[in-house]
């Protein structure tokens, strides 16, 4: 009789789940079945979301298909919401609310993350996250809405808290939030008469850290520091919101700044799947070993920001929510999963630090590739090069979106396709739209 092939089945086609997949179709040669299921049918390019929000990049260009890019992997298009570790078996909803399950041999849990909250009051209801695309789309939009309501007002204050934005975080992600959206807003200004001699929109950039890029080498902070002075965005650290309203945000130094626009941009926290298994966590993060296995479940596979993978680089410590980890591991995972078929020697996850790149927009960026620390247009050469040669499709249709933005005016429309209730703050699907709450303001 003819032997089945194992089944391997990776929860999550992100960073980590896209690599897993793609090596582990190199390394099977057809001796495996691979099925990838995700809950959008593209891989996300997280990192140039910025980009999205702030009209440089379209849509599309960050969503690179994954059917057509991953030879010899089948592709199931839905959401994980029933894991059965004791059968062997993960069951997922289709987008048209269809229930399945399959059985697996072996199984890849890399559902990433989402928006991380704080027991603040008001952010919840007022302040929107950004870790998808449906919350990219929206802050687009919302941006310019704000802007081109502020021209239509007549009263001054109304103008001026719509021309004020705050981004709570000053990590890589709001950090380049800030930056873009400074030159974002002062380009849409300049198309509206009545703004366009009155205040300049404000960016304020808040983090209870004492320096921005608090994670990254201190020098790349000084360079995004220099960078945001400049272009007029008003750090400041060691600050936070100790209350979000319907009008603004009150400081934790007590100041009140009137806004209608609260971006949230402190972190991540892993997907709400990984605590419904049951199994040990770590900060959220599901606890793995160095070969990325599950203890006690040498079947089951994890990494990227959903797993809690040892860092043995930094003994004692787990390697942070990065794609460049991500990728790395999901790699490792593919290797080891490859191994436990009989394929090759597993071998634990060990990844030497690479540097890191911080697009701040324009030419500017700040960037410590091999740890050696660049700032200025060199930096922003370096951080574009890695991005087109790190995301896995897309390349040609992404520099030619830059280099329209360098020859011609940022295109400020809405289209307000995504309206404020389908991105809440608090949503365990960031990758989709949530279904309507109501009471939320768009
Ligand atoms: C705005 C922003 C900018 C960033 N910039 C950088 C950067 O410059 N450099 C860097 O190293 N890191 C950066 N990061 C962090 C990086 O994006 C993450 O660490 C990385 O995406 C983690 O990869 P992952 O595969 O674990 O998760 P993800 O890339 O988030 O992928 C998770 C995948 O799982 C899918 N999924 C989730 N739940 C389910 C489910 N139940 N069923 C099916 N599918 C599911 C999702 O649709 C998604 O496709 C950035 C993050 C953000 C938000």
């Amino acid at each position: 009789m003819k032997r089945r092939r194992p089944r391997i089945v990776i929860v999550g086609a992100g960073f980590a789940g896209f690599s897993t997949a793609r090596r582990l179709s190199r390394l099977a040669h057809g001796a495996a079945e691979i099925v990838l299921i995700n809950s959008t049918d593209y891989f996300l390019y997280v990192p140039l979301l910025p980009e999205v929000a702030t009209g440089i990049l379209e849509p599309r260009r960050v969503a690179v298909p994954l059917a057509g890019t991953l030879p010899g992997v089948r592709l199931v298009l839905g959401e994980a919401d029933a894991l059965d570790l004791d059968r062997r078996r993960v069951g997922w909803t289709d987008p048209e609310g269809h229930h399945h399950d399959l059985g697996y041999d072996r199984l890849v849990l890399a559902v990433g993350s989402v928006n991380k909250l704080l027991p603040i009051p008001g952010v919840v209801e007022h302040a929107h996250g950004f870790r998808g695309m449906p919350e990219a789309l929206y802050l687009r939009d919302h941006i310019t809405r704000q802007i081109e309501l502020a021209d239509a007002a007549d009263d001054w204050h109304e103008r001026a808290a719509r021309c004020t934005f705050v981004v709570v975080g000053a990590g890589y992600t709001g950090t380049e939030v800030a930056a873009h959206g400074q030159r974002f807003t002062d380009a849409l200004v300049r198309r509206h008469p009545r703004l366009k001699f009155g205040e300049r929109p404000r960016w304020l950039l808040l983090d209870v850290a004492p320096r921005v890029l608090p994670e990254l080498d201190p020098r790349m902070s000084d360079t995004a520091f220099r960078v945001l002075k400049k272009r007029g965005v008003q750090v400041l650290t060691g600050t936070s919101v100790a209350e979000a309203t319907e009008d603004g945000v009150r400081l934790t130094s007590g100041r009140f700044v009137p806004t209608r626009s609260l971006i949230w941009c402190v972190g991540a926290h892993p997907d709400p799947l990984v605590a419904d298994l049951g199994l040990a966590t770590e900060k959220g993060r599901l606890i793995v070993d160095a070969f990325l296995n599950v203890p006690g479940h040498p079947e089951v596979f994890a990494c990227g920001d959903a797993a809690a993978v040892p860092d043995l680089g930094h003994p004692g410590e787990i390697a942070p929510m990065t794609a460049q980890h991500a990728v790395r591991q999901g790699k490792a995972a593919a290797r080891n999963i490859a191994a436990s078929c009989g394929h090759g020697t597993r071998r634990p996850y060990e990844h030497r630090d690479l540097g890191f790149v911080v697009d701040l927009g324009g030419v500017q960026a700040a960037a410590n590739p091999f740890k050696v620390p660049l700032s200025g247009p060199v930096a922003g050469a370096v951080t574009r090069g890695y991005h087109l040669l790190a995301m896995p499709g897309n390349r040609v249709r992404v520099a030619a979106d830059w280099l329209f933005d360098a020859v011609l005016p940022r295109q400020g429309v809405q289209l307000g396709l995504v309206r404020a209730r389908a991105v809440p703050l608090e949503h365990t699907a960031p990758e989709v739209p949530a279904a309507p709450r109501g009471g939320q303001r768009d």
